[in-house]
């Protein structure tokens, strides 16, 4: 027995797991290092049980090495065959999974312009792996790859050309999430899996996507994962106009205007009580209920864009944190949509159940699971590495 290991990388945690490997790799252990910083903490799923453990200081880099640290054990001298990366940006240069040779992340640095945020931390996690695990193929899984192939039209801004031909374009994210519940459509619905699916990631980060035969048409984010929908604490679309306000008029340096963008606004920003749905679910408080409203509005509005990008819905998907337990939202999304031909059942809706429709539009709740895309990609290198 041999294994692979999946490293995702966020901007305050790390998220690993570990597959045996086969064609369709089983999950072992699953883990995470959040409040990366003076006072880590380590979340861990092994076999014997789950493991909870202050960590005190650690960074992107140190991450890797403390996770393999804790991950040994286990493995009993049996050996790590591949590593799939969770990286955030792939340009126009990356669509499909990818091994990370010496040249490959030396052209992914390039891309930290594009994503100055989430690049440079996938990166330090990648270069941290390479020193803990020398030798071991590595495999790099882009979020943008399963966006690529939109039409200009769902690529482009509408500002001088020169700026598309330069990478300012329309990338869109989630991508390993959409890849995962797409294929879960296919194994799980294969009668509508090749319609048009508009599925909605709703989690602490939340973007939508039109997916025809199996390929996104169109996605909410674009070219960052601020655009689309209101997120815990990122914004959303905003009008340009109000990033000139608050640079011209309120004089704002980048770095705040960074901050209110993505970690003051979205559910926090508007309810100023919290970005945690559960939370603004049991607060009597108007703004919280204001906040719902927003958002609840915003993801209808975002269905009836993507129908149209997909002229006509046969599917609506809900996923990530929200999506999947969230009867409340999934209710207030789904009511006023009838028009669409979309209705659920209160009491299926209630006990989230994986398919809640009742009308002719199918509603399904499907759990996204990033990590086995990525250990599926690792796992068909390795298969080709070996018939190379
Ligand atoms: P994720 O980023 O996918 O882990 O999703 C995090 C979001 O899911 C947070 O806003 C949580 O409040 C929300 N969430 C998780 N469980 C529930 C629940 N039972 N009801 C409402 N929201 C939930």
């Amino acid at each position: 027995m041999t294994f692979y290991f999946t490293l995702n990388t966020g901007s305050s945690s790390v998220k690993f797991a570990l597959y045996k490997a086969m064609e369709e790799p089983e999950l072992f252990i699953s883990g995470c290092i959040e409040r990366l910083g003076p006072s880590a903490r380590l979340k861990m799923q092994a076999p014997d049980g789950d493991i909870q453990q202050e960590l005190g200081q650690v960074d992107h880099a140190s991450a890797v090495v403390t996770i393999f640290a804790k991950v040994e054990p286990y493995l009993k001298g049996r050996s790590v065959v591949g590593i799939g990366h969770r990286i955030v940006h792939g340009g126009n240069a990356f669509y499909k999974p990818t091994e990370l040779t010496t040249n490959v992340v030396e052209e992914l640095e390039q891309l930290v312009p594009l994503a100055p945020l989430h690049q440079p931390y996938s990166l330090s996690t990648i270069r941290a792996a390479k020193q803990v695990f020398p030798g071991v193929l590595q495999i790099g899984c882009f979020d943008t790859a399963f966006h690529a192939g939109h039409t200009f039209s769902n690529d482009a801004f509408a500002i001088p050309r020169r700026f598309y031909e330069e990478g300012v374009r329309r990338y869109g994210f989630h991508g390993l999430s959409f890849d995962y519940i797409s294929s879960e459509m296919r194994r799980e619905y294969p009668h509508v899996a090749d319609g048009r699916l508009v599925i909605a990631h709703l989690g602490n980060g939340a973007s939508m996507c039109a997916v025809e035969n199996g390929r996104s048409v169109n996605a909410s984010t674009s070219f960052s994962a601020v655009d689309g929908l209101p997120m815990g604490t990122r914004c959303g679309r905003l009008d340009p106009g109000v990033m000139l306000y608050l640079m011209q008029e309120k004089k704002l340096p980048a770095d705040e205007i960074e901050a209110i963008i993505y970690r003051q606004s979205g559910l926090l920003g508007l309810s100023e009580e919290s970005s945690d749905m559960r939370v603004l679910e049991q607060s009597d408080a108007l703004f919280a209920k204001q906040a719902i409203n927003y958002y609840c509005y915003q993801i209808r509005r975002e269905v009836g864009a993507m129908a149209a990008s997909l002229k006509g819905i046969d599917a609506l998907v809900f996923s990530a944190g929200i999506g999947e337990n969230s009867a409340h939202v999934r209710a207030k999304v789904c009511e006023p949509l009838e028009f669409l031909g979309i209705s659920i059942d209160p009491e299926k809706n209630k006990a989230n159940a994986p398919e809640i429709g009742t009308g002719p539009v199918p509603v399904f709740i499907i759990p996204t699971n990033e990590e086995q895309v990525i250990a599926r990609a690792v796992a068909q290198a390795c298969t080709k590495a070996r018939q190379c």
